[in-house]
């Protein structure tokens, strides 16, 4: 008997809707290019229950005649490319036929559709046309898909919460509306609105739009040509860092990318101007021409392959650079770009080395145990170690110690000092440790707080902080109140853009807006058992509580802070895994001199 059968229709779509469909919000991204490639001015895209329940797309764009409306939910049917030369300079948004006919297999989708005189509205379930009839509608074509994936329960069950399939649609609708700034969105979820752009064709109006004022002020326009390819767009100043990529958004002839050269080239173009950890933002078009890059990677074409990569990355990094540079350079009044004091002259100087520019950060006198106080550790900082410094090594010394075990009195104890500002250097029992202070108190921080989150104390701002929070943000701010508040930040909504910060957790001076906004950034993508049970907030309490590399300590500070380290768990390890110390005993040492 012969094993190999031809798969029939209803499982071959289901299996090609697996590529291009693999969550609501490739559903909206499909949908809601179709509306781009019909010319549309005005998108309307509206979602019910994290686009789960529903999905509505509205546009005034050119409208399909009724065969045609069929011919769309067809596999591989598509009025964009005719020949096979078309697939090699593309132009459009889509073109390979598929996504239509994907949906309709997947979910419920109801289509009406009409050139300005008599309307169309087909009505698709599974791969099934259930209904296909005249009725009147607007010029312009609206589909509206429910019910996504009730037919592959599999699929369904790989969904994560509303709120999560919620924000993945709010960031492609964003990365749309960036890229089509003459085009006027609107985008509604739960029957509330959450921005609506112009469409007046300036990308700092959609900017200002979707992420409000503070956001757009702190970004600049550019617009450079490199060769046959230009770049244009928006990039952020100094002040609008952030510590991963999510500001960095890429294009390629209007088309969203994700290309790790190009975020290289950026992040190399502001090598020199940003401190170690921060990643600039910023939001980048490529127009080159399309014969030189290929789209047809992957089926939800977010993939793309640059024929000379060398060139694109160049082509990036230098009209960043030139940008950075220009601005730097010219003396217009008004707010300057880098604000940060002292740059400038420091850029001048064009040594442009990394020490320079940390000028800034000069180290304030850091009161080791001011974060997160232990509950035998109540005492007034300082005020605890009275005694001599000698007295503190014989305690550090008898104290049972973790890392090196049992007391066997082999050998010496004794703090010898701070290296560099950042590493502990002391002798325990004859072998040498340097030991990250930055990394150590991390660890003893992030384990003092994970086990008693209670341990955070919140401290009321003087002056409560208005923040002007994009809507999703809002929207995790409002869904994650109490869990905020554990973490010492008590918030109340403020106006339809903001909110005002009341108290916040005891971090480093000047990083407690930083702070919330990691701990946002991290919930926002979080499912509710991962928000209850994840460690990445206390991670960035930890590490925005602990003392910095090149914050200078006392002895008493020093010794506290081995103390309590090496009693830790896991202490060889800070929360992100980096390691705390180095050990090495005199063999080693002998080793190494080759002695
Ligand atoms: P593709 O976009 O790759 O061509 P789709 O399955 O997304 O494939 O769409 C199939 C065809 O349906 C398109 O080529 C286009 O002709 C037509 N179509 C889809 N959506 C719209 C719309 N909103 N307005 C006008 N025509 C549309
Ligand atoms: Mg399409």
């Amino acid at each position: 008997m012969s094993r190999i059968r031809l798969l029939d229709k209803s499982l071959i779509d289901k299996i090609a809707a697996g590529e291009v469909v693999e969550r609501p919000a490739s559903v909206v991204k499909e949908i809601v290019e179709n509306s781009l490639d019909a010319g549309s001015k005005h998108i309307e895209i509206e979602i019910a229950g994290g686009g789960m329940e529903m999905i509505r797309v509205s546009d005034d764009g050119s409208g399909m005649d009724r065969d045609d409306m069929i011919l769309a939910f067809a596999r591989h049917a598509t009025s964009k490319i005719n020949t096979e030369s078309d697939l090699w300079s593309l132009s459009s948004m889509g073109f390979r036929g598929e996504a239509l006919s994907s949906i309709g297999a997947v979910a419920r989708v109801t289509m009406n559709t009409s050139q300005g005189s008599e309307g169309s509205l087909i009505e698709i379930a599974g791969g099934e046309v259930l209904r296909q009839e005249a009725a009147a509608s607007p010029l312009g074509t609206r589909v509206t898909v429910s019910d996504i994936f009730f037919n592959t329960p599999a699929r369904k069950k790989f969904m994560k919460s509303s709120v999560t399939e919620g924000n993945q649609i709010y960031d492609i609708v964003v990365r749309l509306a960036l890229s089509h700034p003459n085009v006027s969105f609107l985008f509604k979820n739960q029957k509330k609105q959450i921005f609506m752009t112009s469409g007046n064709g300036r990308l700092p109006e959609v900017v200002l739009a979707i992420y409000g004022a503070d956001y757009a002020r702190r970004m600049m326009e550019f617009d450079y040509e490199y060769g046959n390819i230009g770049i244009s767009g928006m990039l952020g100043n100094m002040e609008l860092t952030r510590k991963n990529r999510k500001g960095q958004l890429f294009y390629v002839n209007q088309r969203v990318v994700k290309n790790q050269i190009l975020s290289a080239a950026l992040e190399e173009a502001y090598r020199g101007f940003l401190l170690n950890r921060e990643r600039p933002v910023g939001i980048v078009f490529l127009r080159i021409p399309p014969e030189d890059i290929d789209v047809n990677v992957h089926p939800q074409k977010t993939e793309i392959r640059f024929h000379d990569e060398r060139t694109a990355f160049l082509a990036v990094k230098t009209a960043v650079r030139e940008t950075i540079s220009r601005k730097l350079d010219s003396s217009i009044t008004g707010e300057r770009f880098f604000n940060r004091a002292d740059l400038e002259q420091q850029v001048e100087q064009a040594s442009l080395s990394w020490k320079a520019q940390e000028i800034d950060y000069a180290p304030k006198p850091f009161q080791l145990n001011r974060a997160f106080p232990s509950a035998d550790d109540c005492e007034t900082p300082g005020s605890t170690w009275q005694g001599s410094v000698s007295e503190m090594k014989s305690d550090f010394m008898t104290r049972d110690n973790p890392i090196i075990g049992p007391q066997d009195n082999e050998g010496e104890s004794r703090l010898l000092g701070q290296w560099q500002n950042s590493y502990l250097v002391c002798e325990l029992q004859g072998r040498l440790y340097i030991v990250d202070q930055h990394a150590a108190h991390e660890r003893l921080l992030f384990n003092r707080i994970k086990s008693s989150p209670s341990q955070i104390n919140k401290q009321e701002l003087a002056l409560p902080v208005a923040l002007e929070l994009s809507p999703d943000l809002i929207e995790t701010a409002e869904n994650n109140r109490q869990r905020l508040e554990d973490f010492g930040y008590v918030m109340d909504r403020f106006g339809e853009k903001s909110m005002v910060v009341r108290t916040v957790p005891p971090v480093s001076d000047g990083e407690e807006i930083e702070t919330l906004m990691e701990i946002l950034d991290s919930l926002r993508n979080m499912d509710s058992e991962e928000i209850v049970k994840g460690d990445e907030p206390f991670k960035v309490l930890a590490c925005k509580g602990a003392v910095k590399a090149g914050q200078p300590l006392v002895p008493q500070e020093m010794l506290r802070l081995l103390q309590d380290w090496a009693q830790t768990e896991n202490r060889e390890f800070c929360p992100h895994g980096r390691p705390t110390c180095m050990v090495l005993d005199k063999n080693q040492m002998d080793k190494l001199m080759k002695r």
